[in-house]
């Protein structure tokens, strides 16, 4: 007998669930597609944002052959740029200090007497085209014979001829009573009495060496040098004349007579008219209760003022020609294109201007 086959009710279940499935899917599937229109929809709707910032992509490649345009080196800088700045300004015999690759003031003197003898902006600052000349074959040694700049084209600068020559004060070479210095300062106000004190309250002198020489003693101050007077600066006839008196009474007081008083104080005292000290850029240094002479600040002075414009105005090998004893403290500003070359060439004011300057 042919068994009839028969229909397990595991089968008619699998089925009810396979069918009970594929209408899920086909709901499922609807709602999926639905969802797809609306997310579409609301992309429509959604600005493209912006692509972030790439470093990758967005890099500009620089141009090999561009060029570089150099860095600014100015007071302050250091580094190995400074070092380099230095070798080359000490081989063109501009500068004379450490090189060290610190841009402090002996290196801004350097920088201003290499422009002013290269026709450029005399600022210190060593920029383009400072630095385009002193690599260039135009960049030339330092001169040490100054050529007078023709009067008209001077504005009235303080202590100095119409030929921009620093003025001569002495014995032979009286300043008249009517000189008047050009901007002066009192001392006392103007200067950081961390840096120098200054004696008394009534020392006035010209801006341009007051300013030079708190750049020296500040320079001095960072070598460790730190101890420093002014105990004169500027000084009226009226000033020189008293000083003068003084002396002679002083001599006259200990037997000398008249003539003699006057004689021996000429050797220390500026005739009336004769003193350096009316022009402005004069002062005499000092060490508050000691001889200056022997002093670290003396030696310090005596080796870097050149460097701030200064010069060491009456020494012992130059007496038979300035007619004065030794000042190791008495300091004359006649600017860095003089006092370096005046340095170089070992010559006092006197013989300078009788080589260099026609004293008009
Ligand atoms: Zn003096």
């Amino acid at each position: 007998m042919q068994e009839r086959k028969r229909v397990s009710p595991w089968m008619i279940i699998a089925i009810a669930a396979l069918i009970a499935l594929l209408v899920a899917a086909v709901f499922v599937g609807r709602n999926v597609r639905t969802l797809n229109a609306e997310v579409q929809w609301a992309k429509s709707l959604t600005p493209t944002p912006i692509p972030a910032y790439d470093a990758n992509v967005m890099q500009v490649t620089p141009d090999p052959n561009a060029p570089t345009p150099a860095p600014v080196i100015r007071t302050g800088s250091q580094g190995e740029s400074v070092w380099a700045l230095q070798e080359r300004l000490q081989a063109l015999g501009y500068y004379t200090g450490t090189v060290d690759g610190q841009f402090g003031p002996a290196t801004q003197a350097a920088v201003i007497l290499f422009q002013q003898q290269h026709d450029l902006d005399a600022d210190g600052i060593v920029g383009t085209a400072t630095s385009e000349m002193l690599y260039s074959d135009q960049a030339h040694m330092v001169i040490v014979t100054p050529s007078p700049t023709p009067a008209p084209t001077l504005a009235r600068e303080a202590g100095k001829y119409a030929n921009g020559m620093p003025m001569l004060v002495n014995r032979e070479n009286l300043l008249p009573d009517s000189y008047e210095p050009v901007d002066l300062v009192n001392m006392s106000d103007y200067c950081d009495d961390a840096i120098v004190t200054i004696k008394g309250s009534e020392i006035l002198g010209e801006r341009v060496a007051v300013d030079a020489l708190m750049t020296m003693l500040q320079a001095a101050h960072q070598q460790d040098i730190t101890v420093w007077q002014v105990s004169a600066g500027y000084r009226t006839i009226e000033y020189q004349q008293k000083l003068f008196d003084e002396q002679v009474y002083a001599y006259r007081q200990q037997g000398f007579s008249g003539s003699q008083a006057r004689s021996a104080t000429r050797k220390t005292v500026a005739d009336p008219g004769a003193s350096e000290h009316h022009l402005g850029l004069a002062f005499d240094i000092t060490v508050p209760g000691v001889s200056f002479k022997f002093t670290e600040q003396a030696q310090w002075l005596a080796e870097h003022c050149w460097e701030y414009g200064f010069i060491l105005r009456y020494t012992e090998e130059k007496e038979a020609v300035t007619g004065y004893v030794a000042e190791p403290w008495h300091f004359r500003y006649v600017g860095v294109e003089h006092s370096i070359p005046m340095r170089d060439q070992g010559l006092c004011l006197e013989e300078y201007l009788e080589q260099y300057g026609n004293l008009t």
